[in-house]
């Protein structure tokens, strides 16, 4: 969604967003259900589990070697580079590193600031984007409810009610 202001060759250098820490858990992204079993078949490997929301998410708990909190796990499909076709990456992935959040009874396309491209930005050319990725955002979550996040106040609003 945001390959018009991000480079496919400064995320590969990068691979912040498909690392997971131990503690980090509950920010893997969410798969659509309809979507798991093809990629079961395509890459056998990959494990996934159900959340108590329904979601379905990868499970990395065999690829933590020890039993620090802070160890990485890098996601199944990333070989410098997101492999997965398109049409079955996660939304929650697209969409990164905008989320779709619940502020006060609405929702507002936030930004997680750990993407170290944002940092370096000054969000005017987010700012640009998001009211067409806040109405793609909402549109996916009316069937998808589990990418609307729980309000965060380490996250930046950058759209409120768009
Ligand atoms: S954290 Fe940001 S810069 Fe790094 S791979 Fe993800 S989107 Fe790209
Ligand atoms: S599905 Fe692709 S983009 Fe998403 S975390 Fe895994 S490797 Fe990264």
């Amino acid at each position: 969604m945001l390959e018009k202001i991000l480079s496919a060759e400064d995320c590969a250098r990068c691979e912040f967003c498909c690392s997971f820490r131990r503690q980090s858990l509950n920010l893997t992204p969410c798969f659509d259900k309809e979507n798991v079993e093809k990629i079961s078949r395509m890459y056998p490997e990959a494990r996934f589990k159900t959340l108590p929301d329904g979601a379905v998410t990868i499970d990395l708990d065999d690829k933590y070697h020890t039993d620090d909190r802070e160890e990485e796990a890098l996601c199944y499909f990333n070989r410098k580079g997101c492999i997965l076709p398109e049409d079955l990456k996660p939304f929650d992935c697209k969409l990164w590193p905008f989320r779709l959040m619940k502020n006060g009874d609405g929702l507002s396309l936030a930004l997680v600031p750990s993407c170290p491209w944002i940092r370096k930005d000054d969000t005017s050319k987010l700012r640009e984007v998001a009211a067409f990725v806040a109405q793609e955002a909402k549109e996916y979550a009316k069937d998808h409810p589990e990418i609307i996040t729980e309000y965060r106040d380490d996250y930046t609003v950058i759209c409120e009610r768009c």
